[in-house]
């Protein structure tokens, strides 16, 4: 088995994401049971209550969630998904917010916590925004017939990261060849009756023009003509040092 990737460095070498999501999952879930730091309400989509969870299963030199993304197993405490869902209902009830998220880490890794998060959101009259990198989404289209019956109470966003294998590798630290996910991703969530829209980290400081040309033209041949939400890399502290260490200095 791999070695745990952390962040990347120039050295660094590529994984396969599939794996590292594994193997996430072997550290942040126990039975459906999930590791979170906190539960807060934040302002973005007009205010929504979060589950600040761990664990991913790509490396994103922009990423600017805690460290907890590279060193799981020091972070977090389990808890079902009865116990997270009360958790993000108290804190929506207290800012009067009408939508949940789980944010921090990919939250499709830990199928059975997601899903059985989701029988409770069910139940009530809220939303629940997957933020999502596609990337087990696109592996598994069971996963996303089986998100089809929360379709009233979900909306799915799918990040983006490349358009090209080798700005995939080179800005996540997967392998190249699993650039595609996502884009399989946004390909099975169409066949359902899912909500969703895609985002991207388009910011031309670490995506060449050509490669968002080259984005652009996937999601058309893919047959995705909706809104597309253009993300810019922002100096969160911890985005600063995984673009310092990966090689890039955008906020010198
Ligand atoms: S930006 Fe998102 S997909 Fe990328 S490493 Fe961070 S949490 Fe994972």
């Amino acid at each position: 088995m791999q070695d745990y990737p952390r962040y990347i460095t120039p050295s660094f070498p590529p994984f396969d994401p599939i794996e590292l999501a594994k193997m996430t999952e072997q550290i942040v879930c126990r039975g459906a049971s999930r590791k979170y730091t906190a539960f807060y309400k934040v302002g973005v989509y007009g205010g929504i209550s979060t589950g600040y969870t761990i664990g991913c299963c790509l490396r994103c030199v922009y990423c600017w969630v805690e460290w907890s993304r590279d060193f799981p197993e020091s972070h977090g405490k389990f808890f079902t998904p009865k116990k997270a869902f009360q958790n993000l209902l108290l804190h929506a009830k207290k800012k009067r917010v009408s939508k949940l998220r789980i944010s921090g880490g990919e939250p499709t890794i830990g199928k059975d916590h997601l899903l059985g998060v989701l029988e409770f959101v069910k139940t009530t009259n809220y939303l629940f925004i997957l933020e999502t990198n596609g990337m087990l989404l696109g592996y598994d289209q069971d996963y996303v017939k089986s998100l089809n019956k929360f379709s009233r109470n979900l909306h799915v966003r799918v990040s983006l990261k490349a358009g090209t294998s080798e700005g995939f590798q080179k800005r996540t630290g997967a392998v190249g060849k699993f650039y595609e996910l996502p884009y399989l991703a946004i390909r099975n969530l169409k066949e359902t009756n899912l909500e969703y829209h895609v985002a991207c980290m388009s910011d031309p400081r670490v995506m060449p023009s050509q490669e968002r040309n080259t984005m652009l033209q996937k999601l058309k041949e893919i047959g995705f003509h909706g809104y597309l939400e253009e993300e810019f890399c922002d100096p969160y502290p911890t985005a600063v040092v995984r673009l310092e260490k990966a090689g890039y200095h955008l906020f010198e």
